[in-house]
């Protein structure tokens, strides 16, 4: 999928994928980003020596201690899936050097999202470093998870530096379970009572030039998602992983765009798979029932372009005008 599938536009590759419209460009907006660190930490928990020791566990790979070759693995998995940039996530506290580190070795691969506890002594410390490192462009928050409110003033000093130094700030929301704790028998003490996309509403007014990312849809409060990105020019809506919560309702991912696209049109969704270990690598199945629900509703290929690849690198350079079909570089 090398050579034929990738064009090259002004001085910049841009990866093509094969879509039901022909080849376009594709972004992942949601690809955690599973670093040494994080299965130390895992280990940790689970009271073993080592991150290595994670592996027999869960019949993954885990990498080395120095991101790069994580990276390199990443960028492969985009490259053989013809995917242009992917948004790698740190997927636990204090862990943003090694998507830094991931994103300073492939800059055009991929945009830098990380985790942050803001109820740990050192959130603040950490959202300070990483507002200034150019390879960092998303904070993301799990309220559910750590159990705090995201209108909860402690955490405006940290929205204030994410707005000021232009960082997007990833907002989970809705149903949590975390497959990885689950497989190793973890316990995870969670509280649903914070992950109401409402919640993001007082937060979203207030800091205007924040652009907020609402992943899968809202997971479970779909109606609640699409009122607060319909109240909220600053909100995007991620379109990640198999959204299983579709279950709570009488909907199928058809309905979910179709509802989506109605009330806030295609330009803030944000395509994403939720990809995350090896061996499995880029989650493709994901890409494919997507793709399926998107042309099945109709789309035009414009429309489906924005989804897939523009929306993303909008989020990140507001400037990025309209879309204008194969034209678009990822610089
Ligand atoms: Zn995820």
């Amino acid at each position: 999928m090398l050579g034929h599938n990738s064009l090259l536009v002004g001085y910049h590759q841009l990866w093509m994928a094969q879509t039901p419209w022909g080849d376009l460009p594709v972004n992942d907006a949601h690809v955690h980003f599973f670093s040494y660190k994080f299965y130390s930490t895992l280990a940790r928990q689970k009271k073993l020596e080592s991150a290595e020791s994670i592996g027999p566990l869960l019949n993954w790979e885990i990498p080395p201690p120095d991101s790069v070759p994580l990276a390199q693995s990443w960028a492969a998995e985009l490259d053989r899936h013809g995917v242009n940039r992917a948004a790698l996530i740190a997927s636990v506290h204090g862990d943003e050097e090694s998507v830094a580190a991931a994103v300073a070795a492939s800059p055009d691969r991929f945009f830098g999202f990380f985790m942050i506890d803001p109820l740990q002594p050192d959130a603040l410390e950490h959202v300070r470093s990483a507002a200034v490192n150019p390879y960092l462009h998303c904070m993301c928050l799990f309220p559910a998870m750590h159990t705090y409110s995201i209108a909860d003033r402690r955490l405006v000093p940290m929205l204030e530096i994410a707005s000021d130094h232009r960082l997007a700030v990833f907002v989970h929301c809705g149903a949590i379970s975390v497959g990885v704790r689950k497989k190793l028998g973890l316990v995870s003490q969670f509280d649903m009572r914070f992950s109401n996309p409402l919640d993001i509403h007082p937060v979203a007014l207030h800091f205007p030039q924040i652009r907020f990312i609402v992943p899968h849809f809202g997971a479970g409060f779909l109606r609640e998602a699409l009122m607060l990105a319909d109240l909220c020019p600053n909100v995007w809506l991620d379109t990640s992983s198999s959204n299983r919560w579709i279950i709570y309702e009488n909907l199928d991912l058809r309905a979910v765009f179709r509802r989506s696209i109605d009330v806030i049109g295609e330009a803030r969704l944000l395509f994403g798979t939720d990809s995350s270990f090896f061996p499995r690598g880029w989650n493709s199945e994901i890409f494919k029932q997507q793709i399926t629900a998107l042309y099945e509703l109709g789309l035009s290929k414009e429309q489906a372009e924005q989804i897939l690849c523009l929306n993303l690198e909008r989020v990140f350079k507001p400037n990025v005008g309209p879309a204008q079909s194969g034209t678009k570089t990822s610089e």
